[in-house]
């Protein structure tokens, strides 16, 4: 087993979780460790829990586009993929209605989702975050004022959890923070926010969000309370209570943080597909289908019910990644008589017994919502998705991470309406257009007629696919603006 994918240890247990943060983020993916390591970058006191154990596997294509890369790059883990063995994707292989198409793709890679998400979570434990795995996060409804916290800052309403005195934070000076490894002196704290000039952050300010302006005449103060309350429950039952300055929503496609906070409903989209994913050991592969399925492409047939994308990973596992029409699911009695059958319509070989494989799903694919609500920033698949065909979640995921963390501090610092105001425009900036074309692609999709013609003429005219290879593997310009955010 390499080092990065040894499991990551807790940094910290459940009863001392039960403190004030600066921040917590709740999801371990892409989002929410990039949003960890930019928070705990810059100096902030970050608990990023997740309900799973890591490594774990997703479902996801595995596909890192130059976007991906450009991030952990900033991030600084541009020598994961290579340190990782992961192969270089250059080709995409468009199979639809019998036909194929080959397209040359730029400068991607493909790798694990237990690789990549373990070396990002280890990321975020060496910038400074407290790491809490096996945790499952809900949010309480209301904001706490600092007043409040005068006091035992925990409240356990599950089986008795030791609760150690410490972690409190009074706001009526600097003095009343806890010793420990995570405490924090308020003052101190402040005056450090405003020694590194956050106020006015140009970024901030781009999007009109700039916390620190005086009130106009006649505009009254919002109230709010200071923290908001994370209940955190163990595997065992056990509860405490943490508090927040802000919460990070990075709780995924399937996650439900958001989904009692008032105007962050998720839309879902009724018509939408499904995803339904697994890896295939190099031992269960068929002959023909090992020989046939070569790293560094990445094999994507479109039918009746789907799309079906294929790719080896690092360790030269079978990624099999599908979105499928749930109706089409259930008429085919289950996700491995869908997914044969597609292969079957495209001319590719089914890669193993895909009965005996043991699926993973995911809820509906297409959805969003408001990415913001009362301290409350959502990131990543948590703020809305769409379909996977062009292969940029992790994208989107980071860059939403990495450009969240100024708004956070924000929100630490001050919380106004301004600040949700202000990360949802810059949100829509980060991944609102590349959303858009992958919508219009995926609606495409929905007709195996057209794809088909789109592949026989693509099959003829490969040089026609730029456009689709540039959609593909390109850095995206939106996602690119996530870079302009001040660094750390
Ligand atoms: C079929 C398919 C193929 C795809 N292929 C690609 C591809 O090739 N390339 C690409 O870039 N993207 C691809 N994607 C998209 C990509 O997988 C996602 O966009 C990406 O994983 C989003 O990252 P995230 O951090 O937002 O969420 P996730 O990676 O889903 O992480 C969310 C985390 O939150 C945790 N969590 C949830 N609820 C709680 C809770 N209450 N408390 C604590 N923890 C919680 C979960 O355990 C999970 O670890 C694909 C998606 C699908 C469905």
């Amino acid at each position: 087993m390499t080092p990065d994918l040894a499991e990551v240890r807790a940094t910290i247990d459940l009863a001392a979780a039960g403190r004030v943060w600066d921040a917590v983020v709740v999801g371990a993916g892409p989002a929410g460790a990039a949003a960890a390591i930019a928070l705990a970058r810059r100096g902030r006191e970050v608990l990023l829990v997740d309900k799973a154990a890591f490594p774990r596997e997703k479902v996801c294509g595995c596909c890192l586009n130059r976007s991906a890369l450009a991030s952990l790059e900033r991030l600084g883990l541009g020598g994961l993929p290579a340190r990782s063995g992961s192969p270089a994707l250059t080709r995409l292989v468009l199979a639809a209605g019998g036909r194929r198409a080959a397209i040359a793709l730029p400068g991607g890679v493909v790798l694990s989702r237990a690789m990549l998400d373990a070396a990002l979570v280890r990321h975020a434990v060496r910038a400074g975050a407290a790491f809490l795995p096996g945790v499952r996060a809900s949010l309480h409804a209301k904001a706490v004022e600092a007043d409040r916290l005068d006091g035992d800052a925990r409240v356990d309403s599950g089986r008795a959890t030791p609760q150690p005195k410490a972690a409190v934070c009074r706001s009526t000076g600097g003095s009343g923070a806890a010793d420990g490894p995570h405490s924090f002196d308020r003052e101190t704290r402040t005056k450090t926010i405003a020694d590194r000039g956050r106020v006015g952050d140009p970024h901030i300010a781009a999007f009109g969000c700039d916390v620190a302006r005086p009130l106009a005449s006649g505009e009254t103060p919002q109230e709010d309370g200071d923290f908001r309350e994370i209940q955190l429950t163990a595997a065992d039952g056990s509860v405490v209570i943490a508090r927040a300055r802000v919460v990070l929503a990075a709780d995924g496609l399937g996650g439900r943080l958001l989904d009692d906070e008032p105007g962050c409903e998720a839309e879902v989209d009724p018509r939408s597909l499904i995803g339904v994913g697994a890896i295939v050991s190099v031992d269960s592969m068929a002959q023909e289908a090992a020989a046939f399925y070569v790293p560094g492409t990445v094999f994507m047939c479109c039918g009746r019910g789907g799309y079906v994308g294929q790719t080896r990973t690092e360790d030269g596992r079978l990624d099999i990644a599908a979105a499928l029409d749930p109706a089409a699911m259930k008429s085919a009695s289950g996700p491995a008589e869908l997914i044969a059958a597609i292969l079957k319509q495209a001319g590719l070989p089914a890669p193993t017994d895909l009965a005996a494989v043991d699926w993973r799903g995911t809820p509906r694919l297409t959805r969003r919502r408001s990415p913001a609500g009362r301290r409350v920033l959502a990131i990543g698949d948590a703020a809305g998705y769409v379909e996977p065909f062009t292969g940029e979640g992790i994208a989107w995921a980071l860059a939403s991470g990495e450009a969240a963390a100024p708004f956070a501090e924000a929100a630490m610092d001050s919380w106004s309406p301004a600040v949700a105001r202000g990360w949802a425009r810059a949100y829509a900036s980060v991944v609102g257009r590349r959303r858009r074309a992958c919508g219009w692609i995926a609606a495409g999709l929905r007709r195996p007629r057209l794809t088909g013609a789109v592949v026989a003429v693509l099959s003829k005219w490969p040089a026609l696919a730029r456009p689709l290879a540039w959609n593909i593997g390109a850095a995206g310009a939106g996602v690119e603006e996530a870079s302009t955010h001040p660094q750390t």
